[in-house]
């Protein structure tokens, strides 16, 4: 099964994407860990991803679809796995014909999600700074929107209350795709 979370920073993709993968047995991938990863190296392409990271804007979709899609083909993602942060764009979702079965749109109301994201640790992520969280939150309703009105046609997507304990988002979900127990 393949899956995709979709939700704003603070919408707790990670935290569900890592509950799911627990309990469907599917591995988790996050597009934005894969870039804190890129971001790391000291070459023209880690610098450059790191400062295109750092002031909350995302990186260009050729590049983008070509680095997760390269992803993708490793062999313990072919028979499934929890994809979050990808895609976030029309353009990305159009590219990315990939047998998705569902599409589950972690919803939160962003004031809900600058409140979370307040009280995380910090020196967790460097590019977690309010400027660019709130530039991700702008670029979110502005690009991403659209993917889940793509997918809405599609009759794959789902949306789930995030704003609820974890404990129950994670049944919602699961009751959704049908593997409530
Ligand atoms: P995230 O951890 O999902 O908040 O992603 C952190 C950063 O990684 C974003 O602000 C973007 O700079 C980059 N990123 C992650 N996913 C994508 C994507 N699908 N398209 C473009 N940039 C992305």
């Amino acid at each position: 099964m393949k899956i995709i979370l979709i939700g704003i920073q603070g919408a707790g993709k990670s935290t569900q994407g890592n509950l799911l993968s627990e309990k469907l047995v599917l591995p988790y991938l996050s597009a934005g860990h894969i870039f804190r990863e890129l971001s790391k190296e000291k070459d023209p392409l880690g610098r450059y991803i790191k400062e295109v990271m750092n002031a909350g804007y995302l990186i260009p979709d050729a590049r983008t679809i070509e680095i997760v899609t390269d992803y993708l083909h490793r062999p313990e993602y072919q028979k499934g796995y929890i994809l979050d942060g990808f895609p976030r764009t029309l353009t990305q979702a159009e590219a990315f014909e990939n047998g998705i079965d569902k599409v589950i749109y972690l919803k939160v109301a962003d004031k809900e999600a600058l409140w979370r994201l307040s009280y995380r640790e910090e020196g967790e992520r460097q590019d977690e700074t309010l400027a660019a969280i709130r530039k991700r939150i702008e670029l979110f309703n502005q690009l991403t929107k659209p993917v889940l009105d793509y997918y809405k046609e599609k009759g794959k997507f789902i949306e789930v209350n995030g704003e609820k304990p974890v404990e129950e988002v994670l049944e919602e979900i699961l009751k959704s795709i049908g593997k409530s127990e």
